[in-house]
């Protein structure tokens, strides 16, 4: 007879049967290592990070999503929604900022410009403002 590894025949089993034990725990450690079983914990993970992620991507920390939501699942997406936004760091000097600043509060440079311009243009820009 094969035993199945359920909490019926767990609790059902004869204790002082070395042999039915044996068989049993087999069964349990058989079930365990059934690939399907580690294929799908796999793939849940792999979506959960992913949902964490997306979540995280709103706040500008995708990869604190990502991981939240590996290794927590549904409670690490929560952790993730209420966090705090990821300052904004400015390109230019350095300086963190707040997450909805628009220029720096140190150097004064206007965020959605800056990254629209080349280094040739800031350059240029520059040159002008020295009064080439
Ligand atoms: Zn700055």
């Amino acid at each position: 007879m094969a035993l199945e590894c359920t909490y019926a025949s767990l609790s059902a089993v004869d204790q002082t049967d070395p042999e039915a034990v044996q068989a049993l725990l087999q069964s349990c450690v058989r079930a365990l290592l059934d690939p399907s079983l580690w294929e799908w914990a796999i793939f849940l993970t792999l979506v959960c990070a992913a949902i964490g992620a997306l979540i995280g991507r709103s706040k500008g920390r995708w990869l604190a999503g990502f991981i939240w939501g590996a290794a927590l699942g549904p409670i690490g997406w929560i952790v993730i929604a209420v966090a705090k936004r990821e300052p904004r760091e400015c390109p230019e000097c350095g300086r963190k900022n707040s997450p909805d600043a628009k220029v720096c509060h140190n150097c004064g440079i206007h965020f959605a410009k800056y990254a629209s311009q080349t280094t040739r243009s800031r350059l240029k820009s520059q040159d002008r403002s020295r009064g080439w």
